[in-house]
């Protein structure tokens, strides 16, 4: 069953905040932090949600930190622990965190059934397309072609982003078992990963993934600007 509007607590340890418009419309739903050391989408969640962000049709769900004791840990994935982006579809019964969390997400999409599932993350390299896999200042999609909402998210970047090394470009890149993956595979929805690159400064970091969101979001109808 969908989820009540609302801020909701998942166990083991997923917080997130589920927002109604009142004008119908499509679910969109941005995560972050699913990688604890990736902490510019996480930041740029919070700002948003601080600020109050709400959906003006149909329904926004924002998971700012998808896996907080690694993001406390600031690394990849809880010391000792698994990457939770390899952990999908996941496993109610594992005895590891990961995958139990994993499941209960899955648990989510499937009965929230988003059109749009954006995750935000980071990369210590740029992209460059003679060096793979390099993901910095791009949006990584696993189906080709590409959604068309890409092209025109990508776009709205490039003409507000335009310092050295800040273009944004499009890249097919499909991990079989990250999440984007499998709920793509699960539901048929849009998704995509958005990677920023850790060569900026933080804050610079923080206002290309509120524009990815702010965009996306517009694109796909759920906050129109
Ligand atoms: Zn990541």
């Amino acid at each position: 069953m969908p989820l009540t509007p609302g801020v909701h607590w998942f166990s083991p340890t997923l917080p997130l905040h589920v927002f109604d418009a009142d004008e119908p419309g499509p679910t969109a739903l941005v995560q972050a932090g699913i990688h604890g050391d990736e902490v510019a989408g996480v930041h740029a969640l919070q700002e948003l949600l601080e600020e109050e962000i709400r959906p003006t049709h149909g329904r926004l769900i924002v998971v700012p930190v998808m896996n907080p004791p690694a993001y406390r840990a600031r690394q990849r994935m809880v010391p000792g622990g698994l990457d939770l982006n390899r952990c999908f579809p996941g496993d109610a019964e594992a005895p590891e965190r990961e995958r139990r969390l994993a499941r209960r997400f899955m648990d989510l999409v499937e009965d929230e059934r988003p059109a749009l599932m954006v995750t935000l993350h980071e990369s210590h390299k740029r992209y460059d397309p003679a060096v793979v896999p390099s993901f910095g200042q791009t949006i990584v999609v696993g189906v080709e072609p590409r959604p068309a909402i890409v092209d025109r998210v990508l776009a709205r970047l490039n003409e507000r982003f335009t310092g050295e090394g800040e273009h944004w470009d499009p890249q097919y890149y499909p991990v079989a078992t990250s999440s984007t993956e499998v709920i793509v595979d699960a539901i048929g929805c849009v998704g995509l990963c958005i990677e920023t690159w850790m060569g900026f400064e933080e804050a610079r970091r923080i206002e290309m993934q509120r524009a990815v969101v702010e965009y996306l979001l517009d694109d796909v109808g759920v906050r129109r600007i």
